[in-house]
């Protein structure tokens, strides 16, 4: 009977780190005792990996949970990660739920498995504290084998006001720089031309350990067989000049960066406890186009925040107007458990923040269309994806535009350099190969 080896799903909500992480997990199932199936297919067990960062999520999670165990009643079902760390004991009375692990207790999750093989009469739940946690559990995702995202960096001794974030992954901390170049030189042995650096806070990169971002990045580059370095978000009183000038100088990291603004109000961004003020937002868009002038420069808005009013989203409206932003992540703010602005008063209603989220949308979509035709008739490098979608192959540029070209044998995961022509219909930039 137990000589079976067992299947094994794994479905993933929320962000790279996430990702990142339930690749690594997956990675602990041994392979003589385990076989790894898709979500969709039939298992023994689905491990659902959660994320708690607005209401939305969690209802999505939910969601997921109740979908799992109603498609295969019989089968394990194991819930994981940050929303589990914060509601362990409400996700353990959903019926049907056999194990819910925290932030570090998920890393448990086979030798836990081992023992369980029947469905529990109760959920075996384990989440720790995790405020004092210092272990820093290296991981890395590779969807497809173009772009693998590498944790640097777990946890943030940050505290925005509306943000549950360092509640579900306590401080900052991270690998020493040694660890992650020898994960790396693991992880491109298989061939991987690109490298998402990924965190939850990784400008905040080095202070466990004494080390740097800039020295981080400085030892990746040096990695003959990485060929693109790409950025995840950076906080903006972290992100310092020497970043811009070393992504100026460097051929191998991407000029694109994603900059968490979340408001252009200085009054909503102290209460939000955010560390800077629009003007530095300012003065760190017009540096990087600058220093390059094409660079993508994404940033993420919160709408509706308590306190916010007309005027304050209009000051947010207008600064971005005024900036060559190349597009925008906009969330309506959502009150959070356990956060400071759960409790603030002038709260907006939720149609309020619904209806400044769709205008900064809107918003978005001009900025965006401004800086694909800024990009017509320029010279970039594509690394172009597996997927082949319609007879065409899709890849990202330097500056995070979506280019596609007619599909060929041989471009898939190849890096190739080409002169943007223009935009197709689906939105992509078409492109022509050059050599
Ligand atoms: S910087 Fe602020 S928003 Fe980002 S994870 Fe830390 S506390 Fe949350």
């Amino acid at each position: 009977m137990h000589h079976k080896k067992r299947k094994v799903a794994f479905y993933t909500l929320g962000c790279k780190l996430n990702f990142a992480e339930t690749s690594y997990i997956s990675t602990l199932f041994p392979e003589d005792r385990y076989t790894k199936v898709s979500p969709d297919q039939q298992a023994d067990i689905y491990v659902i990996n959660t994320c708690t960062v607005t209401s939305e999520a969690d209802r999505k999670c939910r969601q997921a949970i109740r979908k799992f165990i109603n498609r295969s009643p019989s089968s394990i079902i194991a819930v994981i990660g940050c929303y589990s760390q914060l509601r362990a004991k409400e996700i353990a009375t959903i019926p049907g739920v056999d194990i819910v692990l925290g932030t570090k207790d998920k890393f448990n999750l086979v030798s836990l498995l081992d023992r369980t093989n029947r469905k529990a009469q109760t959920a075996i739940t384990e989440a720790g504290n995790i405020e004092e946690e210092k272990e820093f559990i290296p991981s890395w995702s590779s969807g497809d084998r173009t772009r693998t995202f590498i944790k640097v960096q777990d946890g943030c001794d940050y505290r925005c006001a509306y943000c549950t974030v360092p509640l579900a992954r306590g401080r900052s901390r991270n690998a020493p720089i040694s660890n992650i170049i020898e994960e790396i030189k693991n992880i491109s042995s298989g061939g991987v031309p690109e490298i998402v650096i990924t965190g939850v806070n990784i400008g905040d990169f080095g202070k466990s350990t004494g080390e740097s971002f800039t020295e981080l990045l400085r030892q990746i580059e040096n990695l003959e067989e990485i060929k693109r370095i790409r950025l995840s978000s950076i906080e903006p009183d972290l992100l310092k000049d020497e970043i811009i000038e070393m992504v100026a100088k460097s051929s191998k990291i991407m000029p694109h960066f994603h900059i968490p603004l979340q408001s252009g109000s200085d009054k909503i961004l102290r209460l939000m406890r955010r560390r800077y003020t629009a003007r530095l937002f300012i003065s760190l868009v017009e540096k990087i186009r600058r220093a390059i002038p094409l660079a993508g420069i994404g940033a993420d808005i919160i709408t509706g925040f308590p306190g916010e009013t007309e005027e304050d989203f209009n000051e947010t409206f207008s600064l971005i107007d005024s900036l060559p932003v190349s597009y925008l992540h906009v969330f309506p703010y959502s009150e959070r458990p356990g956060t400071p602005a759960r409790e603030f008063k002038d709260k907006v209603k939720p149609e309020v923040r619904n209806e400044r989220r769709k205008k900064l949308t809107e918003l978005s979509k001009k900025k965006n269309m401004e800086f694909k035709l800024m990009n017509i008739n320029s010279i970039h490098e594509v690394l172009f994806e597996n997927r082949v979608k319609n007879r065409m192959i899709s890849g990202f540029t330097g500056n995070y535009l979506r280019v596609e070209h007619p599909f060929e044998k041989g471009l898939q995961g190849t890096i190739q350099k080409v002169l943007i022509t223009g935009i197709n219909p689906s939105g992509n930039m078409s492109v022509k190969l050059i050599d």
